[in-house]
């Protein structure tokens, strides 16, 4: 077992050995520009770039036209939102987003909101869930879109999306979905779940850093939106840019092997979260935070109450590589607003820990992370003035 043990999947993956061979080759002699139209070396480029849009709408059971491809999952939100404020905002200036999006989703909601934009915050459930009936309520004859993340990066709490797929189209709404954890976790199908606009990311699934992609969906209905960048038309004009031709390869390949290996991967690594969970809920005090069923197999956000709290994080985090409630926005110590929006006080937000499992974790580092997490509750006691 090599120290330290990774236990941070929903935060990024390694990139899996056969993503990145598949992507080698086009960082040397395959080099050429993807818009290059007129020689091989563009035809080479265009050729691994149609493979992976397709290899990608495959995972989503989508049509390869639907994908434009961004940097990473935050543009493709950025695109989404803002995009389809800028088309509809004469007709319609209404948006509704959970409280529990990520921050790519939150903030755009805030820039948006300078711009003229009305956001209705949808509130959770204690365990994390949405309510239907109280998305209904919020609907206005001015909604534009409808903003629910399928899978939440801190909890792993699942959204019932085709319920809100559905209602969004009963309602002429455009419905836009942020993926990013949940593509090559959970089977997604644009079709079935009616999904409109669906965001996510290469280094989510054992791809590389810098790549993502936005699913906009072509018929039934047309989904318009404006593109937010300008230049070369590429990406049927969504997206202008020079493609990242081995990133998007990579990005492809990762697609296809998730979809390959998620009936092999998930229930293994749902053995192992249970393993991790029950091990540590042995421990005075530790309880989860989300809903302990309707969620992804990779991961477990665990409150550890009042025993342990920050020391634990901070003893835990030299050895063992897992996330805080407050170390999801990068440089900031806010409490999570995550487990904020779900009820949690200050202090109960930032005595949770993150843990989420990957396909490369094994029993024992996941027996390894316990005993630890024992020791640290062992060494908190003793040191407690009580
Ligand atoms: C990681 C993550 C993002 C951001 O993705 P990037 O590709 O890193 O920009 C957005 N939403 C969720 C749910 C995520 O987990």
């Amino acid at each position: 077992m090599v120290l330290p043990v990774y236990m941070d999947n929903h935060a990024t993956t390694p990139c899996d050995p056969q993503v990145l061979e598949a992507m080698l080759p086009y960082f040397s002699d395959r080099y050429g520009n993807a818009s290059s139209k007129g020689h091989y070396f563009g035809w080479q480029a265009a050729e691994a770039v149609n493979i992976a849009r397709e290899q990608l709408a495959g995972a989503l059971q989508a049509d390869p036209r639907e994908i434009v491809f961004t940097s990473g999952s935050t543009e493709a939100i950025n695109l989404a939102l803002r995009g389809c404020f800028e088309m509809f905002s004469a007709k319609g200036r209404h948006l509704i987003a959970v409280t529990t999006e990520h921050r790519a989703v939150l903030d755009t909601c805030t820039h948006l909101e300078k711009l003229g934009a009305e956001i209705s915050y949808l509130p959770v459930l204690p365990d994390g869930l949405i309510e239907l009936e109280q998305l209904k309520s919020l609907l206005r004859s001015d909604t534009i879109l409808i903003c629910v993340m399928v899978a939440n990066n801190e909890t792993g709490v699942i959204q019932p999306i085709q319920s809100i797929g559905a209602l969004a189209k009963e309602r002429g709404i455009y419905f836009f979905t942020d993926a990013t954890q949940a593509l090559g976790k959970i089977p997604i199908n644009v079709e079935k779940d009616g999904i409109d606009l669906l965001a996510c990311s290469a280094h989510k699934i054992y791809g590389p850093k810098g790549v993502g992609a936005l699913y906009i969906r072509k018929k039934n209905p047309r989904v318009r939106i404006s593109a937010q960048q300008d230049g070369g038309g590429q990406e049927r004009g969504f997206r202008s840019g020079t493609l990242n031709v081995p990133g998007i390869v990579g990005f492809g390949k990762a697609a296809w092997l998730a979809s390959q290996e998620m009936e092999k991967h998930m229930p293994s690594i749902g053995r192992l979260r249970d393993r991790l969970e029950k091990g540590l809920m042995k421990y005075p005090g530790v309880q989860i935070n989300g809903n302990p069923i309707q969620r992804l197999a990779t991961v477990t956000n665990l409150s550890f109450g009042e025993v342990v709290g920050k020391q634990l994080l901070e003893n835990l985090i030299k050895e063992v590589a897992i996330s805080s409630g407050s170390a999801c926005s990068s440089a900031s110590t806010e409490p999570s607003h995550v487990l904020k929006a779900m009820g949690l006080s200050d202090e109960a937000a930032y005595q949770s820990i993150r843990f989420s499992l990957g396909k490369f974790n094994t029993p024992e580092e996941v027996d390894y992370v316990i005993e630890k997490v024992g020791k640290t509750f062992k060494s908190a006691k003793e040191f407690k003035p009580v």
